[in-house]
Parts: C-alpha cells; sequence; structure tokens
C-alpha cells in the first residue's frame, strides 16, 4: 500500500536507470512526458519472462505463468492510480486503438444524438481518430477548447485530455463531467498525460470511459500498452467495435459468433504483447510497492519541481503553462523561437526535453527520478542558450 508522506523529488532514483548524457554521466531527463525513463524492475520482470518463462515454460505460460490473465491484473493496478475500483480496466493494445473502441462504444451509449464534442487542441491521434468516428458512425464533429464546451441535448459523447500535451494545462474534469451529464452525454477521457503524475478519481468524478498511455510518467517502456477503463455501470450494454476473439465470453469454445466476455474483458482485442506487459508490470511497482508514495504526493512533489524550474528561469521567458498549482499537469511549456535547434542543443549540454511545432519546448517533471538539481540546471542551461 502506498504511504501518504510527501516524497522528496527524485525519490525513486535509485531504482531507475537514467539515459546517458554526452559527457558519459546521467542525462538531465526531463521527457519522462514522453518516454519515462527506465525502471530496474521493468528490466528485472523482461528478463525473467524471456529466460524463466518463454524459454523455459512455453505455451503453457498462457496459464502456468499467468500470462492470459495480465491485462486485467495490470487494468486494476494502473486503475488503482486513476480512481478506478477493480473491474474496469484494461491493459493492452496502443492509446489509438483502445481511443478508437471506447469514442464507438461511447456513440453507441447515446443513440439518436447527433454530436461527438471533441477537444479543438486534443493530441493529433486523438482529432484524427474523433473525426473518423464521426464518419463511421455518423455523428457531427464539433470542437472546443475543454473549458468553453456546451454540450447539449444532440451531444452524445463528449472527448477531452485530462491535461494538454503541448502546453501542460490541466482541464477541470469535474465540470467537463458535469456539464456533459446534465446534457446527458457521456465523457470519453484521455488521461495519457495525467496517469502517474497526478492523482485522477474516475469512479468519483463520475467519468464514463478513459483511455491512457503508459509509456510515459507509468515508464512502462517504448511502446508499453495502453489502457482503457469503462465505468462499472455500462458495463452490460457496452457494445465495442473491436470484437476479437480474446474479449469472447469463452475464448478458446471457438464459437461461430462473438459473444462479449462480462465486464470490461471484452475490450479485449487480441493476443496480448506479453514482454511488453511485463515489463510495465514491473515498472508499475515504483507506483504500488509497498514504500511508494501515493499520487497526491507524487503530484506535489513534480509541482515543487515545475516550481523551481519556473523560479530559475530568466524574467522575460515566455511561459505558456498555467503558474497555478492548480491547473498545471505536470510538464512545463515554454515558447522559444527555433524550439527544435534549442532542443538538440539542450541535448548537446546533458538536459533531454522535447520540441513541439511550432515554437514550444515541454520540460517534463517526473517526480520519481527527477530531482530539484535537475530543474535548477535544466533552466539554466536553456536560459544560457537564450
Ligand atoms: C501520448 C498520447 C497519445 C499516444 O497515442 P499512442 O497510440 O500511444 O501513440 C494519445 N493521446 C494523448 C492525449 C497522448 O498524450
Amino acid at each position: 500500500m502506498p504511504s501518504n508522506s510527501s516524497p522528496e523529488p527524485g525519490f525513486a532514483r535509485h531504482a531507475f536507470v537514467l539515459p546517458r548524457a554526452p559527457d558519459g554521466g546521467d542525462a538531465v531527463y526531463l521527457a519522462g512526458n514522453s518516454l519515462g525513463a527506465q525502471p530496474r524492475a521493468a528490466r528485472d520482470a523482461v528478463l525473467a519472462a524471456v529466460d524463466e518463462q518463454w524459454a523455459r515454460v512455453g505455451v503453457a505460460g498462457w496459464e502456468d505463468s499467468g500470462w492470459w490473465a495480465t491485462p486485467q491484473r495490470l487494468g486494476d493496478r494502473v486503475g488503482a492510480l486513476v480512481g478506478a475500483a477493480p473491474g474496469q480496466t484494461v491493459v493492452g493494445d496502443s492509446t489509438s486503438v483502445q481511443l478508437f473502441g471506447a469514442l464507438i462504444a461511447a456513440a453507441r451509449l447515446r443513440p439518436g444524438r447527433s454530436v461527438l464534442l471533441s477537444d479543438a487542441g486534443h493530441f493529433p491521434t486523438d482529432r484524427y481518430l474523433a473525426t473518423s468516428v464521426a464518419r463511421l458512425t455518423g455523428l457531427t464533429l464539433v470542437t472546443a477548447s475543454p473549458d468553453a464546451m456546451a454540450p447539449d441535448a444532440d451531444t452524445a459523447v463528449v472527448a477531452v485530455p485530462a491535461v494538454d500535451f503541448r502546453t501542460g494545462e490541466r482541464w477541470d474534469l469535474a465540470a467537463i463531467v458535469d456539464r456533459a451529464h446534465a446534457a446527458g452525454a457521456v465523457v470519453v477521457a484521455d488521461l495519457s498525460h495525467a496517469v502517474g503524475v497526478l492523482p485522477v478519481d474516475l469512479d468519483g468524478l463520475g467519468v464514463d470511459l478513459a483511455v491512457g498511455c503508459t509509456y510515459k510518467y507509468l515508464n512502462g517502456g517504448p511502446g508499453a500498452p495502453a489502457f482503457a477503463y469503462v465505468a462499472a455501470r455500462h458495463h452490460d450494454v457496452l457494445d465495442p467495435p473491436l470484437t476479437g476473439w480474446t474479449g469472447h465470453a469463452e475464448p478458446f469454445a471457438m464459437t461461430e459468433a462473438w459473444t462479449p466476455a462480462p465486464g470490461v474483458g471484452r475490450l479485449r482485442v487480441g493476443t496480448p504483447p506479453m514482454l511488453s506487459m511485463l515489463a510495465l508490470d514491473g515498472a508499475l511497482s515504483v507506483f504500488d510497492g509497498s514504500d511508494s508514495p501515493a499520487l497526491p504526493g507524487v503530484h506535489a512533489a513534480s509541482l515543487a519541481l515545475g516550481d523551481a524550474f519556473l523560479e530559475a528561469l530568466p524574467a522575460g521567458v515566455d511561459v505558456v503553462t498555467p503558474r497555478e498549482h492548480g491547473r498545471r499537469g505536470g510538464h512545463v511549456a515554454v515558447r522559444v523561437p527555433d524550439a527544435e535547434g534549442r532542443c538538440a542543443a539542450l541535448a548537446r549540454r546533458g538536459v533531454v526535453v522535447d520540441a513541439r511545432p511550432p515554437d514550444l519546448l515541454r520540460f517534463g517533471f517526473a517526480a520519481p527520478y527527477v530531482t530539484l538539481d535537475d530543474a535548477r540546471v535544466a533552466a539554466r542551461e536553456l536560459a544560457a542558450l537564450l
């Protein structure tokens, strides 16, 4: 059980291997909102799966090593980090695939309505998929900023991120859910930039469906499988579009027609990528180990890192992220000319961040392995380049 103490930034640094800087030392790694650093436990879990399970157990591993049950077992572990009681979350496939399924399943919960309302500044894959889902379902796609959305009796689905991927602004999910529900619409939340860096209370907020990726702040590794959440109240009527065999009630009966598995298990599609799943299994121990701090503490430590960075920035730097703690996710973005060039220059100085077009540099503050010193070094190196 995670503890409620408020940890120092960098509290689990010993549990990670950090990317190398050009001088051979550890980089100041502030790209955890894109690809989290490697937890030692993730590496150990993959090596054990390769050497002891795949090599020595073979096909029996689906049962004997617990592989078959892993999507839901990991779903419950991730669910615990986003306020989901067990049995409502499943891990597998990419965020994009999960989102496609969630948007269509959400639309099917509200037949007769005509609008899919989505964040105008949503992550590209979310925007591209919403466009295709609207065409497939016959809904009209309408876009707006999450804080300006006005769902009405025509709105079937409201699709929003918890945190803006560019600016790092944290949206008021509670208010968005309340407005959507008052209009009778269902909410599909994308938690990719929130899970593992701030507390989310899916059950408490009444979110209907949610998806998110596990390779950012959860450190599951490149291409780690995403997760999908569906509130239990929708399970009986949940009608997903991707009716793969592993989401069947009895996959090994190999029946003629598809019968959905009970509950969220019907969101499973095909054979799960077990090595990636088990990397995530190891990585999650950073968050739910016996000495792991709970997410409010992780969040406070991440905000402290952002504050240290902002305080060390010279006056006049154009910060696009809100400074108020309640409106900030896990990263801070600054607007600079030639963001790509500056990003490369920072990397040569051992500070890894990323650039987003047209002119943003993003600094990700993953509290488990980023220290206050790292945050100040990053600000100093950026200042030296400006
Ligand atoms: C990172 C991110 C994704 C990534 O989608 P993939 O299918 O994993 O590539 C999707 N949506 C949001 C909001 C993200 O931040």
